[in-house]
């Protein structure tokens, strides 16, 4: 990227989450990353480019190590002028989602550039070969099973559909929302099937859709609008029936969203063969925690016929779902066991304040930092360097539990000679593909208390409105 060639216009606004704001390059295959400060909050250019280095050593060293390489793109820190950036921002401005608006986009002068994962990875610049983009946001794919848990409730429903209840109490979303992340990581093609099928009809902040790198689909900033499904099927409709203009109605949107699950759960369970480190660390070791969630509102004629089958099926290894529950399954102590830890730390700090950079709780995350994850044990001896191992781990277990999952679709004919490992096949269509997973920030260590106050008001809200009277 050169800084003195950089041109606002070139730019659009792509999209935002809390923590960040995303705009897209028009002609090539590129995204910047800014960070996103309430005001008055904002940082020097300094200590943005430090945040943004210690994301890039997180997602080069760590996540990747755990995901795989085909699947994480670090990206890279750029420098930007500031006379680029200022009218950019205004430019973008306008088209942010008001809930979003709270915080202001760093102008301070940095910001990530990384590939634009709503196209095919293996093109540079745009293409004029039609592309859609299913971006899901899984979040925990798994009941935990710690001892220090305190609260039963914990272990039978998961945190996902406990925390829908009070996210509808409180108004932010209008509905409860069927999807359960058991389902989707599940490993079952009737729950997976289940789970994306709720996702496309309770949205949320869980899914989203883009054709040719445009959002059309998904995370509406007008709660009342009820998602028109109808409409995300005629968009999609020539990808999957090319042929056929002549089906309408619910008919042919349902057909048409058949498809389109098909080929997300194909892809979601085919494996990758290159992958990252992760083989050299060990699997979790999670005793045999159940693997539904007792709110979950997949068919329960389904679970109880195929309870035997569910149980024992399971996600085939190398595939990205089963690398991202691996990841998130490194918090073994849930946030009840992990707390005290957290405060043993504390104490420590307060006793002597110089050994915080021994700790390395703020990085570097380099390859020792890997290392020293790799201890699963759960013996706690009572040291310090216990409590640092488990807090480090459960942070990237969060950061694998806030992930979003990339799915790119292009439709190929079945005689183009591509490399067919990346082309997926369904009984009426056939894509180029390619699954990659973003938003791979570490969690802040300072947000442990915040997460424990949080789990227990979930589990509070969930304990006195819903169990009662689900
Ligand atoms: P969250 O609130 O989930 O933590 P965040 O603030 O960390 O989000 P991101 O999730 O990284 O921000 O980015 C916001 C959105 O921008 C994503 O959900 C995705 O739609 C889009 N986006 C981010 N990075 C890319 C990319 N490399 N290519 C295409 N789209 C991207
Ligand atoms: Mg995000
Ligand atoms: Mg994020």
């Amino acid at each position: 990227m050169e800084a003195d060639r950089m041109d606002e216009n070139e730019w659009s606004y792509h999209g935002e989450g809390n923590k960040s704001l995303v705009v897209c390059h028009t002609q090539r295959c590129v995204v910047l990353r800014f960070l996103k400060f309430l005001p008055n909050r904002s940082k020097t250019a300094e200590e943005v480019y430090q945040h943004l280095q210690k994301i890039l050593d997180f997602g080069k060293h760590v996540m990747k190590q755990f995901l795989g390489e085909n699947y994480v793109h670090h990206g890279e820190v750029v420098k930007l002028p500031l006379d680029f950036l200022k009218p950019l921002c205004l430019r973008v401005q306008s088209e942010r989602p008001e809930s979003r608006c709270e915080k202001e986009m760093d102008v301070s002068g940095y910001a990530m550039c990384l590939p634009n994962l709503t196209r095919l990875q293996t093109f540079p610049f745009i293409e004029h070969r039609p592309i859609f983009c299913i971006e899901i946001k899984p979040k925990c794919g798994f009941i935990p099973t710690s001892p220090h848990i305190t609260k039963e409730i914990k272990k039978k429903v998961c945190r996902f559909c406990m925390h829908q209840h009070l996210k509808v109490a409180k108004g932010k979303w209008k509905r409860i929302s069927k999807y359960c992340p058991l389902d989707l990581f599940s490993g079952n093609k009737r729950r997976m099937h289940f789970a994306l099928m709720s996702l496309l009809q309770e949205s949320q902040n869980n899914l989203k859709v883009f054709k040719n790198g445009e959002l059309i689909y998904g995370c509406r900033d007008d709660q009342e609008h009820q998602s028109d499904l109808n409409e995300l099927a005629h968009h999609l409709k020539p990808f999957f029936f090319p042929t056929n203009g002549l089906v309408n109605g619910p008919q042919s949107t349902m057909n048409i969203l058949k498809e389109l699950i098909q080929v997300l759960t194909n892809t979601l369970l085919t494996t990758s063969a290159d992958s990252g480190r992760s083989e050299s660390f060990k699997s979790v070791p999670i005793p045999q925690s159940r693997n539904y969630c007792e709110s979950g509102h997949v068919c329960t004629e389904l679970l109880r016929i195929n309870k035997h089958k569910i149980e024992t099926a399971g996600l085939p290894k190398g595939s990205i779902l089963y690398k991202t529950l691996q990841a998130q399954m490194l918090d073994m102590l849930d946030i009840e066991g992990l707390y005290p830890l957290y405060k043993r730390v504390e104490k420590y700090l307060e006793e002597c304040p110089e050994e915080r950079s021994t700790l390395l709780l703020d990085g570097p995350y380099d390859e020792t930092f890997f290392e020293k994850l790799k201890d699963l044990s759960t013996d706690d001896n009572g040291s310090v360097e216990y409590a640092v191992t488990k807090i480090q781990q459960y942070r990237v277990a969060m950061t694998a539990k806030d992930c979003s999952i990339m799915i790119a679709l292009s439709p190929t004919m079945q005689e183009d000679c591509y490399d067919q490992r990346s082309v997926i096949k369904t009984a009426r269509s056939s894509f180029k593909y390619s699954v990659s997973i973003l938003d791979l920030d570490l969690k802040p260590y300072e947000s442990i208390p915040h997460q424990y106050k949080r789990d227990s008001k979930i589990v509070s809200h969930y304990l006195n409105h819903e169990e009662a009277a689900p």
